[in-house]
């Protein structure tokens, strides 16, 4: 599959969006869903998309793009007031190749923690649903401070 493939309606994070299957939401308006990675790559990590049905970042429309990336970083300051990592990895990957494994256009937000493992891309271990649960409160609980 290339970069530029049909949008499928059943990849699993539109399923999410229509609320046929579950998450750990973090945030949510008009214009994006937040909610953590069932698989992360470290604690904290947390995934945000745009409600817009589009496959990557390059075949999505910049009104889209700037809503979205203005979302990505207050998301991100609540990750960081959550879970005062020592850095954050904000990342996006398009296509198959350069490792995308899920076809909505979707941002990473990944804590790095001196001294503590890192898993890679693709590499993370299910995580407990309940804990990934009292992560997203902790986060959303952060943004509704950044918000007030
Ligand atoms: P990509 O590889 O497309 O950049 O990222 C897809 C991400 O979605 C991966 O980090 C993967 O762990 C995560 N993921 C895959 N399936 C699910 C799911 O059913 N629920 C959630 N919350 N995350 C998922």
């Amino acid at each position: 599959m290339n970069i530029r493939g049909a949008y499928d309606q059943n990849n699993i994070f539109a399923q999410i969006l229509r609320g046929d299957m579950p998450c750990c939401k973090v945030y949510e308006d008009d214009h994006v869903l937040a909610f953590m990675d069932l698989f992360p790559q470290s604690p904290g990590h947390t995934l945000i998309l745009p409600k817009n049905a589009g496959r990557n970042l390059i075949d999505t429309d910049d009104k889209v793009l700037a809503q979205a990336i203005i979302r990505v970083k207050k998301i991100a300051i609540g990750v960081e007031k959550a879970f005062d990592p020592d850095g954050l990895i904000i990342t996006q990957f398009n296509g198959e190749a350069a490792g995308q494994t899920v076809f909505h256009l979707h941002f990473h937000i990944i804590p790095r923690f001196k001294e503590q493992p890192f898993d890679r891309h693709g590499k993370g271990n299910p995580a407990d649903r309940e804990v990934l649960h009292a992560q997203a409160e902790r986060i959303a609980e952060a943004i509704k401070q950044i918000e007030a």
